[in-house]
């Protein structure tokens, strides 16, 4: 184990030499793609948004020190504390040990269950792509036109989930946290019961809400709250020894409102120390080379290296591993000490549409998602006990 972790950072490692970003105390840092010369003092800074205004405002007060897709690192050029408040709660003070971004290692394997090869069967692309195109035709969904009368999509978002989980014979709360001028601002929580009343609980979660282009945000993250109604559906046809909690958040594009107000809900009504593990989904849908991206914090490697191993065995999908966290549902739960990771497309090669009013359904690869929403059922394989219910012709 020590000798595995310690080649991972040697590997991490060498790739930031082969960018030419070698950080080292005191010495001065050449960035032959810029010309920019650092000096290694003073904070790193961790970019907690990609979205592109942030990033365009952020260049105006830091230089990259370190960039590698889902991961930038910025150095200050002004004062923190001068710096736009948008800009600060955009960004953390974070360490280079806490980088790790490269294909997968490939440390451990997985053999092959056709039990689990016969649940991921009953995945749907066409099924995903109808959800998300009832997300998507509802309308303006930022959580923040809540209070417009006329661009209420996030309500219909809302009420769409409401009926879907209801549908699928889930228990469908509201987990409202704020109040807008003419609605309630709440994640949709769907779950069920698992064998006794301590059963621990997977959490799958994707949130529902845009950044509130009409008729948009299909990719980010109308796919990903497809992904966990799509999960709830397949997983439907199945008992379990694990309880089920789906979550589609709320909030998400205003700084994880609804994550938070998620994870805040079970701690207070005792759930989260039940928690085994989370699911995030966000950003499935745009293919460009079928990679995948698992995103965690460091201490959680060794459970990415496991999702990997499951990639390669039951889908088509490349692994790659990146860490820290940021930007997602999957946050708060890595805050509070849950193994979590968030499943989404290739950084490097992600969707030119990402907050754009382009983001929108005719380009997207419902295959590619399916495959992710294949994944992540195998990881819930691989920690629940699951038992087909067995229906018989004619019963339903
Ligand atoms: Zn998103």
């Amino acid at each position: 184990m020590i000798l595995t972790m310690y080649t991972r950072y040697a590997s991490a490692a060498l790739l930031l030499f082969m960018s030419g970003q070698v950080f080292s105390a005191g010495v001065p840092i050449p960035l032959p793609a810029s010309g920019i010369t650092l000096t290694s003092s003073g904070e790193l800074y961790l970019a907690r948004s990609q979205d592109p205004g942030f990033l365009e405002t952020l260049a105006k007060f830091s230089v990259v020190a370190y960039k590698r897709g889902r991961t930038l690192i910025v150095r200050l050029t002004s004062d923190y504390a001068s710096l736009p408040a948008d800009i600060k709660s955009g960004l953390r003070i974070v360490t280079m040990d806490e980088v790790y971004n490269a294909p997968a290692g490939f440390k451990v394997s997985e053999a092959s269950r056709p039990e689990v090869r016969a649940l991921l069967a009953k995945v749907s692309g066409v099924q995903l792509k109808n959800y998300a195109e009832t997300l998507v035709y509802a309308g303006k969904r930022s959580a923040a036109q809540l209070d417009l009368k006329n661009g209420s999509g996030n309500k219909l978002a809302m009420d769409a989930v409401a009926g879907f989980f209801k549908g699928l014979g889930l228990k469908v709360e509201r987990n409202c946290y704020k109040v807008r001028k003419f609605d309630k601002e709440c994640n949709i929580i769907g779950s069920r019961a698992g064998a006794s009343p301590g059963s621990r609980i997977i959490l799958v979660i994707g949130h529902m809400d845009s950044v509130g282009y009409e008729n948009a945000g299909a990719d980010d993250n109308a796919s990903g709250a497809a992904g966990v109604l799509e999960m709830a559906r397949v997983l439907a046809g199945y008992n379990s020894d694990h309880a089920f909690v789906f979550v589609a958040a709320n909030g998400e594009e205003n700084g994880i409102i609804g994550g938070y107000a998620c994870a805040e809900e079970l701690r207070k009504n005792g759930l989260m120390s039940r928690l085994a593990w989370v699911i995030n989904m966000d950003m499935i849908s745009w293919n460009k080379d079928g990679v995948v991206e698992l995103e965690t914090n460091k201490e959680y490697l060794e459970h990415a290296e496991w999702v990997s191993a499951l990639a390669t065995t039951y889908t088509t999908l490349k692994p790659h591993i990146a860490t820290p966290a940021w930007g997602s549902d999957h946050v708060p739960f890595l805050e509070a000490g849950i193994p979590t990771y968030l499943s989404i497309e290739h950084w490097e090669a992600h969707n030119p549409c990402y907050h754009k009013a382009c983001d929108t359904l005719d380009v997207l690869s419902w295959g590619y998602a399916s495959e992710i929403v294949k994944l992540n059922l195998a990881v819930v394989a691989g920690k629940a006990g699951l038992t087909p219910i067995d229906i018989k012709l004619g019963e339903r």
